[in-house]
């Protein structure tokens, strides 16, 4: 592999490092997840300063040193700083889950996760309200899962096996599992015949046809509870941004 690189990348988490530099989590269009030192960036006039926060979208020049596997940031032109994203503390706590989950699930084991989490940022970024931020977070997680092969199955009772029809409601029984009326726990969370029907007209749209489609809020809200419950699963340990963003994400 050559040394230098070019890829499109964007910030997931940024840490500071020695004296001035940074120790900068990237998920990169080409080479996935990527850990690499960006020298100097912590200093008050670095050009790189602003670009190495979270969230920020930039065109990048990498070196790779093959032998030792260590990665570094020679230039970043910064092209988008979600300043949407910034300056509101749900699409902050959402996008800051987002990247947490691409994080510990290592990119999401496909290529087309980048294009779907950069695109979801940048809707996120736009969105006029709190609304249209839970829905691209459903949107995108369940995309999300079924590019990692983890799709729930809505169609079939995880404990007895009954087939569930579209028009009747299906229970989240934990463990990434669903299961019938008829063998549900009363604390289950309930997806209703409206939420199992958004689900699947909306699986083959892009995000700009699906957003006005019609979802009312307490569908959408258990939807969301659902998905955020079967990533935390996948995880399989506590994710840190659904302890210090909970009111803001739920
Ligand atoms: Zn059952």
């Amino acid at each position: 592999m050559k040394r230098n690189q070019r890829t499109e990348l964007i910030v997931l988490q940024s840490e500071k490092n020695g004296e001035n530099h940074k120790l900068v989590s990237m998920f990169t269009e080409k080479f996935g997840l990527v850990r690499a030192l960006a020298f100097g960036a912590s200093g008050s006039k670095s050009p790189m300063r602003a670009a190495t926060s979270p969230f920020c979208l930039s065109d990048g020049e990498l070196y790779h040193d093959p032998v030792k596997d260590l990665w570094r940031i020679t230039h970043l032109n910064g092209k988008n700083l979600y300043d949407g994203i910034r300056g509101n503390l749900k699409k902050f706590y959402i996008v800051s889950f987002l990247a947490e989950v691409v994080l510990k699930t290592y990119g999401g084991g496909d290529e087309r996760v980048y294009q779907l989490f950069t695109k979801t940022l940048l809707l996120i970024d736009k969105a006029i309200n709190d609304c249209d931020v839970d829905r691209l977070l459903i949107l995108y997680l369940w995309r999300y899962l079924w590019m990692n092969g983890v799709l729930p199955d809505l169609k079939g009772c995880s404990i007895c096996g009954k087939e569930i029809f579209l028009q009747d409601p299906i229970y989240y029984k934990g463990d990434g599992l669903f299961c019938c009326g008829g063998c549900r726990s009363r604390s289950f969370l309930e997806l209703n015949h409206g939420a199992k029907e958004y689900l699947y007209n909306t699986s083959t749209m892009t995000y700009e046809e699906a957003l006005p489609v019609f979802l009312d809020a307490e569908a959408l809200s258990n939807i969301k509870k659902c998905f955020i419950l079967i990533v935390q699963a996948l995880v399989e340990y506590p994710l840190k941004t659904l302890e210090s963003g909970r009111s803001f994400i739920f």
